[in-house]
């Protein structure tokens, strides 16, 4: 792939320091005079400033992105790679045959966190991102009924709830109240590192954990709420945003469901990786270098510590490298394995992974009348969660979610047609063969979808892209394919997470899905601030104060879609 430069080049030196390898010669006499000259000013003037502190970035998805804007606001040198030849990531902007689409998240929760990070910075997030709310939030059709609109309006969401059981729905305000208060008790641990089992101990650490009962599931805390499987399926399937099932997901989760509900779901203009692309524009404004289509090909040592990167046309030495590429892709190519006592390859095959997607990002002439979020959940969703699960078989009858964005963003609607997003929960690489199982699944699962309202859709399908759990893998270097990174276990979170300030080797720092608090966008933001701080607060850097997320602080931008 062609590297794109974007901003004028920074010198470039390898890992001990000296200039990088390559450079011309000077041609005759005088100009080597000349530049001798030169280096011997250059020095001087070294001598008087201290020097500025340089770190790189490797990937430029969410987690990249933050990191990269924080540490440039705070002075230091940033340079980031990024293999592909466009920013965001899995949260990237797909442009193809005249239609657009966003590649990964379609949900975006508490912009407060990002919205924050932008104000540390010293910048305004709507000169970068255009928020919109969507409301009511989504669509929930169970395949044998009945179809019920999730939102805000509590009334509104008692109604709905009560055309599938009207005990449960008078459930709902005990539910709201208790996961509100766990939310807040929570929140002072998704914004601390853990960097020792210690930490467990630390008051706010403890206040929150007394919401945690050892081996409860999501769906058994539901079950305390609700009795009708349907109703708790409403307020658990967005354990689908770790890649993780209700039935094995920690009874904390709940307050994902309480969170939509309180803060609303978001559709950034243009899409979530118009957000990645706002992004990168003001990390570019505060001075971080990005380098698109250069994938990092190792991390550099002296004896433990990271001086630097590799690429295949550059070395640059750096103070603090910050891996964003998935977790487990990245230390088992990116780290010499003698370096890795607790990450060997051995241990990161044994972790636990979230599920994959299957994708079809769809152009179709014309439009459909759907929401614009629809969650179509099976008939047979017990068993479809236990294919996804095992990940040895195809989902037989899949529960399907579909986005429809060009209902409510022209973006998404050009010319007469429209971009249809359509993901499926599977199991990550495991044995199914999806060379000869996409053709048959995509037939399954396109006509399923003509059968619960989008009429004649093969017909209609003007572009089409598909993506299984071996694409994600093999293009977007995804170990085995688990789009959501490392499952959210209580055996994977907190301190038994990979640490934010990597264990085994010195100045490596993580930030995306696969570090401290999780994966999931709100989440992921967050991580990078805590990762951010630990590099800054290891090179003696005091960092920009950060002001806390209001959770009651109205976003810049206050728009408001129909489904
Ligand atoms: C289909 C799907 C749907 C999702 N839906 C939602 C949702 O609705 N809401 C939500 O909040 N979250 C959602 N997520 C989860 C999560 O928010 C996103 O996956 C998010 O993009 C993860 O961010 P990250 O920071 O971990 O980095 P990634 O997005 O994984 O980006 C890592 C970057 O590193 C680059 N890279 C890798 N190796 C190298 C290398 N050697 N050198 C240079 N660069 C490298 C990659 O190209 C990539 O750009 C979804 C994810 C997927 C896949």
């Amino acid at each position: 792939m062609k590297r794109q430069t974007v901003r004028a080049e920074s010198p470039q030196v390898d890992a001990k320091g000296n200039k990088a390898v390559g450079r011309k010669a000077p041609e005759n006499k005088v100009l080597e005079n000349k530049a001798l000259e030169n280096k011997a000013l250059e020095n001087k003037a070294f001598k008087k400033m201290p020097s500025r502190k340089r770190a790189v970035v490797v990937g430029a998805g969410p987690g990249g992105l933050a990191a990269a804007m924080m540490l440039a606001k705070d002075g230091l040198d940033v340079t980031l790679f990024e293999k592909d030849s466009r920013v965001g990531g899995r949260t990237k902007i797909l442009d193809d045959g005249g239609f657009r689409f966003d590649m990964g998240p379609t949900f975006f929760l508490y912009p407060q966190i990002l919205e924050s990070i932008f104000v540390r910075c010293g910048l305004t997030m709507s000169d970068y991102v255009s928020l919109a709310r969507v409301d009511p939030s989504y669509r929930l059709a169970f395949e044998d009924g009945p179809d019920v609109r999730i939102g805000s309006d509590l009334v509104q969401l008692e109604r709905e709830i009560s055309k599938i059981d009207a005990d449960d729905a008078r459930q709902i305000r005990r539910f709201i109240d208790l996961n509100r208060r766990k939310l807040a008790d929570f929140t002072p641990v998704l914004q601390r590192s853990f960097t020792s089992l210690v930490d467990y101990l630390a008051p706010s650490v403890l206040k929150a954990l007394r919401h945690i009962v050892p081996l409860s599931t999501v769906d058994q805390e539901l079950g305390r709420y609700f009795k009708d499987p349907r109703v708790r399926l409403a307020f658990s399937f967005q354990t689908k945003y770790l890649g993780m099932s209700p039935f094995r997901c920690p009874n904390l989760f709940t307050f994902l469901a309480f969170l939509e509900y309180e803060f609303g779901v978001w559709h950034p203009v243009g899409g979530c990786g118009a957000v990645s692309d706002g992004m990168a524009r003001a990390a570019r404004d505060l001075g971080v270098e990005i380098r698109l289509g250069e994938p990092v090909e190792a991390i550099e040592f002296d004896g433990r510590r990271a001086t630097g990167i590799r690429s295949a046309s550059s070395a640059i030495a750096a103070d603090a490298v910050v891996v964003n590429a998935d977790f487990a892709h990245a230390v088992t190519h990116l780290i010499p394995s003698h370096l890795r006592k607790r990450w060997s390859d051995q241990r990161v095959a044994d972790m636990k992974y979230s599920c994959s997607t299957f994708m079809l990002y769809l152009g179709v002439d014309g439009s459909y009348d759907a929401d614009h979020h629809n969650i179509f959940l099976s008939r047979n969703y017990t068993q479809n969660i236990a294919e996804i699960e095992a990940a040895a078989v195809v989902p037989a009858e899949p529960s399907i979610y579909v986005a429809n964005p060009g209902r409510t963003d022209p973006a998404f609607a050009q010319n007469g047609t429209s971009s249809l997003y359509v993901l499926v929960p599977v199991g990550h690489c495991g044995t199914i063969d999806w060379a000869t199982q996409k053709q048959p699944f995509r037939d399954l699962v396109l006509e399923r979808l003509e059968r619960l309202g989008f009429s004649d859709l093969r017909q209609r399908i003007r572009y089409e892209k598909m993506l299984t759990p071996d694409d994600w893998r093999d293009q977007s270097s995804i170990y085995l394919g688990a789009t959501f990174n490392l499952a959210h276990g209580l055996d994977q979170m907190l301190y038994f997470r990979p640490h934010n300030r990597l264990q085994d080797v010195e100045g490596v720092y993580l930030v995306g899905g696969g570090t401290h608090p999780g994966s999931g966008l709100p989440v992921i933001y967050e991580g990078a601030r805590i990762s951010a701080d630990l590099l800054l607060a290891d090179l003696g850097i005091a960092p920009a104060r950060l002001p806390a997320a209001d959770p009651q602080a109205a976003v810049s931008s206050s728009l408001v879609l129909g489904p």
